[in-house]
């Protein structure tokens, strides 16, 4: 049965959904919801790429006082440890997947190369994109929106820790009001917090929506996909 609303999807998770209630390192009792959330996706017949980010174990400005592009290597290794985490708990459900690097380290994973992830993709294979970009500077948002630019895809699923993009905190303020819609300039000239500048710059160029949904309930992922109302959507109109 194929009726989501997408074929082709980028979910982006940060590195602290991995985390869970500890907040730093790797809860596997996540990972496997996560899995098997993403699993729900790849028996519908959606094509799913991903991309974790590193803030459950490092991010470069962690690094306070150290060489800038030194610890954004140290961030993105730490995305490749994640990528593996999730590679395992999707083979453990039986969701083949492939992590490719951004970085080259073989003996690892498969470094990136746009053609066979988009292979892998067809043949229903998870493929999760690790090490970010390559380049110090930059986030995992970015990596999240230059891959789904390579690879096509229909949609950024993004998930966060809020259920969608406010005007402002809403865990400091209680009148903050969520938005079901905005277009990408809103998002950049009001300041809000979705992606990065670069990022949603990014995805503004490729026309590629971004949905924004709270991943405290793992099964948003399936949601999001079903095209039901969830979250915020952040596209060109
Ligand atoms: N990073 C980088 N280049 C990239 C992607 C990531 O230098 O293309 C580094 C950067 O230091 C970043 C860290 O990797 O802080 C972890 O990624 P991010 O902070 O985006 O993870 P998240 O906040 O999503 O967990």
């Amino acid at each position: 049965m194929y009726n989501a609303k997408y074929k082709r999807v980028m979910l982006k998770l940060s590195g602290e959904a991995l985390a869970g209630e500890k907040g730093y390192g790797i809860d596997f009792d996540v990972t496997k919801k996560i899995a098997e959330e993403i699993k729900s996706l790849v028996d519908m017949g959606v094509e799913v790429g991903a991309v974790v980010g590193g803030g459950n174990i490092w991010r470069g400005r962690s690094g306070e006082g150290m060489d800038r592009t030194t610890a954004d290597y140290m961030g993105m290794l730490a995305t490749c440890i994640n990528g593996l985490a999730l590679q395992d708990s999707l083979e453990n459900i039986g969701v083949n997947t492939r992590v490719q690097t951004a970085i080259e380290m073989k003996e690892v994973a498969e470094p990136f190369i746009r053609r066979r992830a988009m292979r892998h993709l067809e043949k229903n294979r998870v493929v999760i994109f690790s090490a970010g970009t390559g380049n110090p500077y930059f986030s995992t948002d970015t990596t999240a929106a230059l891959r789904a630019a390579e690879i096509e895809a229909d949609v950024i699923l993004l998930a966060k820790k809020v259920d969608g993009v406010y005007d402002k905190d809403p865990h400091k303020y209680d009148d903050a009001k969520k938005f079901d819609k905005l277009n990408y300039i809103e998002v950049l000239e009001k300041g809000l917090q979705v992606m990065d500048s670069t990022a949603t710059s990014l995805c503004m160029d490729n026309s590629i929506p971004i949905l924004v949904f709270g991943l405290d309930n793992p099964e948003n992922i399936r949601k999001a996909v079903m095209g039901e109302k969830i979250g915020t959507l952040v596209s060109k109109e």
